[in-house]
Protein backbone atom coordinates (compact mmCIF):
# COMPACT_ATOMS: atom_id res chain seq x y z
CA UNK A 1 0.00 0.00 0.00
CA UNK A 2 1.21 3.51 -0.77
CA UNK A 3 1.34 6.16 1.72
CA UNK A 4 -1.92 7.70 0.20
CA UNK A 5 -4.01 4.59 0.38
CA UNK A 6 -6.51 4.41 3.08
CA UNK A 7 -8.88 1.14 3.56
CA UNK A 8 -11.25 2.71 5.60
CA UNK A 9 -15.17 2.38 4.45
CA UNK A 10 -17.10 5.42 6.01
CA UNK A 11 -20.69 4.26 7.79
CA UNK A 12 -23.45 5.50 5.31
CA UNK A 13 -24.61 8.58 6.89
CA UNK A 14 -27.03 11.42 5.80
CA UNK A 15 -25.39 14.83 5.20
CA UNK A 16 -25.95 17.79 7.02
CA UNK A 17 -24.08 21.85 6.61
CA UNK A 18 -22.51 23.85 9.18
CA UNK A 19 -21.97 27.09 7.81
CA UNK A 20 -20.45 25.66 4.37
CA UNK A 21 -18.96 23.00 5.90
CA UNK A 22 -20.89 19.65 4.65
CA UNK A 23 -20.78 16.88 7.85
CA UNK A 24 -21.43 13.14 6.80
CA UNK A 25 -22.25 11.28 3.32
CA UNK A 26 -18.69 11.18 2.80
CA UNK A 27 -17.63 14.86 3.11
CA UNK A 28 -14.43 15.20 4.85
CA UNK A 29 -14.13 14.37 8.43
CA UNK A 30 -14.62 18.13 9.73
CA UNK A 31 -11.72 19.08 12.42
CA UNK A 32 -12.90 21.09 15.29
CA UNK A 33 -11.95 22.82 18.10
CA UNK A 34 -13.32 25.15 20.47
CA UNK A 35 -12.62 28.36 22.08
CA UNK A 36 -11.76 28.52 25.87
CA UNK A 37 -11.63 32.84 26.28
CA UNK A 38 -14.77 34.32 28.10
CA UNK A 39 -17.16 34.86 24.77
CA UNK A 40 -18.03 38.17 26.37
CA UNK A 41 -14.12 39.19 25.52
CA UNK A 42 -14.75 39.64 22.03
CA UNK A 43 -11.49 40.43 21.07
CA UNK A 44 -9.70 37.57 22.66
CA UNK A 45 -12.30 35.53 21.47
CA UNK A 46 -11.74 36.34 17.71
CA UNK A 47 -7.90 36.28 18.53
CA UNK A 48 -8.24 33.03 19.00
CA UNK A 49 -10.55 31.84 16.51
CA UNK A 50 -8.15 33.27 13.89
CA UNK A 51 -5.17 31.33 15.86
CA UNK A 52 -7.24 28.29 14.98
CA UNK A 53 -8.20 29.16 11.59
CA UNK A 54 -4.23 29.42 10.89
CA UNK A 55 -3.91 25.50 11.84
CA UNK A 56 -6.71 24.50 9.68
CA UNK A 57 -10.29 24.14 12.12
CA UNK A 58 -12.94 23.32 10.02
CA UNK A 59 -15.84 24.10 12.77
CA UNK A 60 -15.18 26.09 16.18
CA UNK A 61 -17.81 25.81 19.34
CA UNK A 62 -18.16 29.05 21.38
CA UNK A 63 -19.78 28.85 24.49
CA UNK A 64 -22.73 31.20 25.32
CA UNK A 65 -23.84 30.97 28.79
CA UNK A 66 -25.46 34.42 29.04
CA UNK A 67 -27.61 36.85 26.64
CA UNK A 68 -24.30 39.27 27.76
CA UNK A 69 -22.14 36.24 25.71
CA UNK A 70 -25.14 35.83 23.31
CA UNK A 71 -24.79 39.80 22.59
CA UNK A 72 -20.85 39.39 22.38
CA UNK A 73 -21.25 36.58 19.91
CA UNK A 74 -23.01 39.19 17.15
CA UNK A 75 -19.56 40.70 16.78
CA UNK A 76 -17.62 37.27 17.02
CA UNK A 77 -19.32 36.19 14.05
CA UNK A 78 -18.76 38.97 11.76
CA UNK A 79 -15.48 38.51 12.22
CA UNK A 80 -14.48 35.22 11.49
CA UNK A 81 -14.04 33.26 8.62
CA UNK A 82 -15.01 29.18 9.64
CA UNK A 83 -18.78 28.47 10.85
CA UNK A 84 -19.31 28.60 14.26
CA UNK A 85 -21.55 26.62 16.83
CA UNK A 86 -22.82 28.22 19.36
CA UNK A 87 -22.84 25.85 22.72
CA UNK A 88 -25.95 26.62 25.00
CA UNK A 89 -27.75 24.87 28.05
CA UNK A 90 -31.00 25.20 28.82
CA UNK A 91 -31.54 28.87 28.11
CA UNK A 92 -33.89 28.35 24.63
CA UNK A 93 -34.27 32.25 24.84
CA UNK A 94 -29.95 32.50 23.89
CA UNK A 95 -30.20 29.59 20.67
CA UNK A 96 -32.90 31.99 19.65
CA UNK A 97 -30.68 35.29 19.93
CA UNK A 98 -27.52 34.00 18.07
CA UNK A 99 -30.15 32.27 15.44
CA UNK A 100 -30.62 35.61 14.46
CA UNK A 101 -26.86 37.23 14.99
CA UNK A 102 -26.11 34.21 12.48
CA UNK A 103 -24.72 31.34 13.91
CA UNK A 104 -23.72 28.28 12.01
CA UNK A 105 -24.94 25.65 14.37
CA UNK A 106 -26.43 25.02 17.99
CA UNK A 107 -25.27 22.53 19.94
CA UNK A 108 -28.35 22.44 22.48
CA UNK A 109 -30.05 19.15 23.70
CA UNK A 110 -34.02 19.44 23.33
CA UNK A 111 -34.44 17.32 26.20
CA UNK A 112 -33.08 20.03 28.62
CA UNK A 113 -34.94 23.21 27.41
CA UNK A 114 -37.98 22.88 29.04
CA UNK A 115 -41.88 22.66 28.09
CA UNK A 116 -42.92 21.98 24.29
CA UNK A 117 -43.37 25.22 23.17
CA UNK A 118 -39.83 26.61 23.85
CA UNK A 119 -38.59 23.65 21.85
CA UNK A 120 -41.09 24.42 19.30
CA UNK A 121 -40.20 28.09 19.01
CA UNK A 122 -35.77 26.63 18.94
CA UNK A 123 -36.69 23.58 15.62
CA UNK A 124 -38.88 26.30 13.66
CA UNK A 125 -36.60 29.08 14.51
CA UNK A 126 -33.78 26.73 13.32
CA UNK A 127 -35.85 25.33 10.10
CA UNK A 128 -36.85 28.79 9.03
CA UNK A 129 -33.09 29.81 9.29
CA UNK A 130 -31.45 26.15 8.19
CA UNK A 131 -29.64 25.70 10.86
CA UNK A 132 -28.81 22.09 12.12
CA UNK A 133 -28.49 21.13 15.62
CA UNK A 134 -25.56 19.05 17.70
CA UNK A 135 -26.99 16.94 20.23
CA UNK A 136 -24.23 16.76 22.56
CA UNK A 137 -24.35 14.10 25.65
CA UNK A 138 -21.56 13.54 27.94
CA UNK A 139 -20.66 10.79 30.60
CA UNK A 140 -20.70 13.03 33.21
CA UNK A 141 -24.30 15.37 32.89
CA UNK A 142 -26.76 12.30 32.53
CA UNK A 143 -30.26 13.05 33.28
CA UNK A 144 -30.89 11.70 36.89
CA UNK A 145 -33.53 8.87 36.13
CA UNK A 146 -31.21 7.18 33.73
CA UNK A 147 -28.20 7.47 36.35
CA UNK A 148 -30.02 6.00 38.89
CA UNK A 149 -31.32 3.30 36.64
CA UNK A 150 -27.45 2.08 35.30
CA UNK A 151 -25.96 3.15 38.29
CA UNK A 152 -22.91 4.30 36.54
CA UNK A 153 -22.72 6.07 33.05
CA UNK A 154 -22.76 2.74 31.01
CA UNK A 155 -22.64 3.01 26.86
CA UNK A 156 -26.31 1.80 27.27
CA UNK A 157 -27.13 4.82 29.80
CA UNK A 158 -25.11 7.06 27.42
CA UNK A 159 -27.26 6.09 24.18
CA UNK A 160 -30.63 6.03 25.71
CA UNK A 161 -30.37 9.66 26.97
CA UNK A 162 -28.95 10.73 23.34
CA UNK A 163 -32.13 8.50 21.89
CA UNK A 164 -34.30 10.87 24.19
CA UNK A 165 -32.82 14.12 22.54
CA UNK A 166 -33.31 12.22 19.11
CA UNK A 167 -36.92 11.45 19.95
CA UNK A 168 -37.56 14.60 20.45
CA UNK A 169 -36.61 15.94 17.45
CA UNK A 170 -37.79 13.12 15.52
CA UNK A 171 -41.68 14.28 16.71
CA UNK A 172 -40.92 17.69 15.82
CA UNK A 173 -39.66 16.70 12.12
CA UNK A 174 -35.97 17.66 12.26
CA UNK A 175 -33.22 15.87 10.72
CA UNK A 176 -30.51 18.19 10.70
CA UNK A 177 -28.59 17.43 13.25
CA UNK A 178 -25.53 15.43 14.08
CA UNK A 179 -24.72 13.81 17.80
CA UNK A 180 -22.04 13.21 19.99
CA UNK A 181 -21.58 10.63 23.03
CA UNK A 182 -18.68 11.49 24.62
CA UNK A 183 -17.12 9.98 28.09
CA UNK A 184 -13.94 10.53 29.63
CA UNK A 185 -13.26 6.54 29.45
CA UNK A 186 -11.80 5.06 25.57
CA UNK A 187 -13.93 2.05 26.04
CA UNK A 188 -16.98 3.86 27.55
CA UNK A 189 -17.15 6.16 24.50
CA UNK A 190 -15.92 4.06 21.54
CA UNK A 191 -18.99 1.26 23.17
CA UNK A 192 -21.92 4.38 23.04
CA UNK A 193 -20.42 5.56 19.74
CA UNK A 194 -20.79 1.87 17.93
CA UNK A 195 -24.32 1.79 19.54
CA UNK A 196 -25.50 4.76 18.38
CA UNK A 197 -23.75 4.46 14.82
CA UNK A 198 -26.95 1.12 14.42
CA UNK A 199 -29.90 3.40 15.89
CA UNK A 200 -29.20 6.07 13.69
CA UNK A 201 -28.75 7.40 10.36
CA UNK A 202 -27.18 11.41 11.17
CA UNK A 203 -23.60 12.30 11.25
CA UNK A 204 -22.11 11.51 14.30
CA UNK A 205 -19.40 13.83 16.14
CA UNK A 206 -16.58 12.36 17.61
CA UNK A 207 -14.64 13.14 20.92
CA UNK A 208 -13.08 11.43 24.00
CA UNK A 209 -14.21 14.55 26.57
CA UNK A 210 -11.93 15.59 29.38
CA UNK A 211 -9.17 13.66 27.81
CA UNK A 212 -6.02 15.43 29.70
CA UNK A 213 -3.30 17.30 29.00
CA UNK A 214 -1.23 17.37 25.28
CA UNK A 215 0.70 14.19 25.60
CA UNK A 216 -2.15 12.00 27.51
CA UNK A 217 -4.97 13.59 25.97
CA UNK A 218 -3.52 12.89 22.18
CA UNK A 219 -3.20 9.27 22.89
CA UNK A 220 -6.56 8.92 24.75
CA UNK A 221 -8.12 10.53 21.57
CA UNK A 222 -6.31 8.59 18.86
CA UNK A 223 -6.75 5.41 20.76
CA UNK A 224 -10.39 6.23 21.20
CA UNK A 225 -11.20 7.64 17.86
CA UNK A 226 -8.71 5.77 15.82
CA UNK A 227 -11.01 2.49 16.91
CA UNK A 228 -13.90 4.30 15.77
CA UNK A 229 -12.69 5.81 12.60
CA UNK A 230 -11.20 2.23 11.13
CA UNK A 231 -14.72 0.90 11.34
CA UNK A 232 -16.03 3.79 9.28
CA UNK A 233 -17.91 5.59 12.44
CA UNK A 234 -17.53 9.60 12.65
CA UNK A 235 -17.95 12.68 10.81
CA UNK A 236 -16.70 15.44 12.50
CA UNK A 237 -13.95 15.28 15.53
CA UNK A 238 -12.53 17.27 18.38
CA UNK A 239 -9.46 16.66 20.26
CA UNK A 240 -10.33 17.71 24.20
CA UNK A 241 -7.18 18.34 25.64
CA UNK A 242 -6.37 20.49 28.60
CA UNK A 243 -4.12 22.87 26.12
CA UNK A 244 -3.93 25.40 24.19
CA UNK A 245 -6.95 24.87 21.19
CA UNK A 246 -4.49 25.11 18.50
CA UNK A 247 -3.20 21.97 19.71
CA UNK A 248 -6.65 20.14 18.87
CA UNK A 249 -6.48 20.95 15.93
CA UNK A 250 -3.04 20.02 14.95
CA UNK A 251 -3.71 16.57 16.85
CA UNK A 252 -7.06 15.96 15.20
CA UNK A 253 -5.27 15.94 11.63
CA UNK A 254 -2.43 14.33 12.96
CA UNK A 255 -5.24 11.56 13.57
CA UNK A 256 -6.76 11.68 10.31
CA UNK A 257 -3.47 11.81 8.46
CA UNK A 258 -2.36 8.86 10.35
CA UNK A 259 -5.09 6.95 8.74
CA UNK A 260 -4.44 7.96 5.64
CA UNK A 261 -8.30 9.59 6.08
CA UNK A 262 -7.76 13.01 5.36
CA UNK A 263 -4.29 14.76 4.57
CA UNK A 264 -3.62 18.08 5.55
CA UNK A 265 -0.30 19.45 5.45
CA UNK A 266 3.15 17.58 5.81
CA UNK A 267 3.17 14.07 7.24
CA UNK A 268 6.52 13.38 8.45
CA UNK A 269 7.81 9.73 8.59
CA UNK A 270 11.10 9.86 11.10
CA UNK A 271 13.07 7.21 12.48
CA UNK A 272 13.22 7.01 15.84
CA UNK A 273 16.98 6.69 15.75
CA UNK A 274 19.84 4.97 16.97
CA UNK A 275 23.67 5.24 16.64
CA UNK A 276 23.72 4.64 13.28
CA UNK A 277 21.79 8.12 12.21
CA UNK A 278 24.37 10.42 10.11
CA UNK A 279 22.42 13.36 11.14
CA UNK A 280 20.53 14.84 14.08
CA UNK A 281 17.02 13.45 12.75
CA UNK A 282 15.32 14.56 16.19
CA UNK A 283 16.26 18.06 15.92
CA UNK A 284 15.71 18.11 12.30
CA UNK A 285 11.99 16.70 12.21
CA UNK A 286 11.22 19.15 14.91
CA UNK A 287 12.51 22.12 13.77
CA UNK A 288 10.62 21.41 10.41
CA UNK A 289 8.22 20.44 11.83
CA UNK A 290 7.43 23.73 13.58
CA UNK A 291 8.60 26.13 10.73
CA UNK A 292 6.37 24.43 7.80
CA UNK A 293 3.31 24.40 10.62
CA UNK A 294 2.20 26.87 7.56
CA UNK A 295 1.83 24.44 4.79
CA UNK A 296 -1.83 23.14 4.30
CA UNK A 297 -0.61 20.99 0.99
CA UNK A 298 -0.51 17.46 2.31
CA UNK A 299 2.35 15.40 0.97
CA UNK A 300 4.89 13.33 2.62
CA UNK A 301 8.23 13.94 3.92
CA UNK A 302 10.56 11.13 5.25
CA UNK A 303 13.44 12.08 7.44
CA UNK A 304 15.45 8.69 7.85
CA UNK A 305 18.39 8.84 9.57
CA UNK A 306 20.73 6.34 7.51
CA UNK A 307 20.64 4.27 4.74
CA UNK A 308 18.86 0.73 6.43
CA UNK A 309 15.16 2.39 6.12
CA UNK A 310 15.99 5.73 4.25
CA UNK A 311 15.66 5.21 0.77
CA UNK A 312 12.82 2.15 1.11
CA UNK A 313 10.61 5.35 3.05
CA UNK A 314 11.60 7.89 0.79
CA UNK A 315 10.91 5.74 -2.61
CA UNK A 316 7.57 5.95 -1.11
CA UNK A 317 7.55 9.98 0.07
CA UNK A 318 7.06 13.09 -2.11
CA UNK A 319 10.14 13.84 -1.05
CA UNK A 320 12.82 12.29 1.37
CA UNK A 321 16.49 12.07 2.99
CA UNK A 322 18.22 9.04 3.31
CA UNK A 323 21.17 9.97 5.93
CA UNK A 324 24.41 9.21 4.74
CA UNK A 325 28.08 10.53 6.05
CA UNK A 326 28.28 14.32 5.71
CA UNK A 327 26.21 14.51 3.10
CA UNK A 328 22.42 12.53 2.36
CA UNK A 329 20.95 11.03 -0.30
CA UNK A 330 17.91 13.08 -1.57
CA UNK A 331 14.65 11.50 -3.16
CA UNK A 332 11.80 13.53 -4.63
CA UNK A 333 8.49 11.39 -6.05
CA UNK A 334 10.09 8.29 -5.22
CA UNK A 335 13.82 9.53 -7.71
CA UNK A 336 17.25 9.77 -6.31
CA UNK A 337 17.81 12.98 -7.48
CA UNK A 338 21.15 13.95 -5.39
CA UNK A 339 22.67 14.52 -2.60
CA UNK A 340 22.04 17.18 0.30
CA UNK A 341 24.90 18.59 2.88
CA UNK A 342 23.93 17.30 6.34
CA UNK A 343 25.08 20.76 7.93
CA UNK A 344 22.59 22.55 5.81
CA UNK A 345 20.01 19.95 5.55
CA UNK A 346 17.31 22.14 7.63
CA UNK A 347 17.36 25.27 5.96
CA UNK A 348 17.45 23.16 2.16
CA UNK A 349 15.26 20.63 3.55
CA UNK A 350 12.51 23.82 3.87
CA UNK A 351 13.43 25.59 0.76
CA UNK A 352 12.65 22.32 -1.18
CA UNK A 353 9.39 21.17 0.55
CA UNK A 354 8.10 24.90 0.41
CA UNK A 355 8.87 25.41 -3.59
CA UNK A 356 7.19 21.49 -3.99
CA UNK A 357 4.20 22.45 -1.83
CA UNK A 358 3.71 25.26 -3.95
CA UNK A 359 3.82 23.07 -7.42
CA UNK A 360 1.21 20.65 -5.55
CA UNK A 361 -0.87 23.16 -4.38
CA UNK A 362 -1.11 24.95 -8.16
CA UNK A 363 -1.35 21.36 -9.58
CA UNK A 364 -4.47 20.46 -7.34
CA UNK A 365 -6.32 24.33 -8.31
CA UNK A 366 -5.88 23.29 -12.10
CA UNK A 367 -7.32 19.92 -11.44
CA UNK A 368 -10.26 21.39 -9.72
CA UNK A 369 -11.01 24.05 -12.60
FE1 LIG B 1 18.86 3.78 13.18
FE2 LIG B 1 19.03 3.96 10.56
FE3 LIG B 1 16.92 2.72 11.68
FE4 LIG B 1 17.16 5.37 11.86
S1 LIG B 1 16.88 4.17 9.97
S2 LIG B 1 16.68 3.98 13.53
S3 LIG B 1 19.36 5.61 12.03
S4 LIG B 1 19.05 2.06 11.73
Amino acid sequence: MSHQDSPIIRRESSRIYVGDVPIGDGAPIAVQSMTNTRTTDVEKTVAQIHALERVGVDIVRVSIPTMDAAEAFKFIKQQSKVPLIADIHFDYRIALKVADYGVDCLRINPGNIGNESRIRAVVDCAKDKNIPIRIGVNSGSLEKDIQEKYGEPTPQAIVESAMRHVDILDRFNFDQFKVSVKASDVFTAVKAYRLLAKQIKQPLHLGITEAGGVRSGAIKSAIGLGLLLTEGIGDTLRVSLAADPTEEVKVGFDILKSLRIRSRGINFIACPTCSRQEFDVINTVNILEQRLEDIITPMDVSIIGCVVNGPGEALASTMGVAGGHSKSGFYEDGVRIGRIDNESMIDELEAKIRAKALILKNRIATTEL
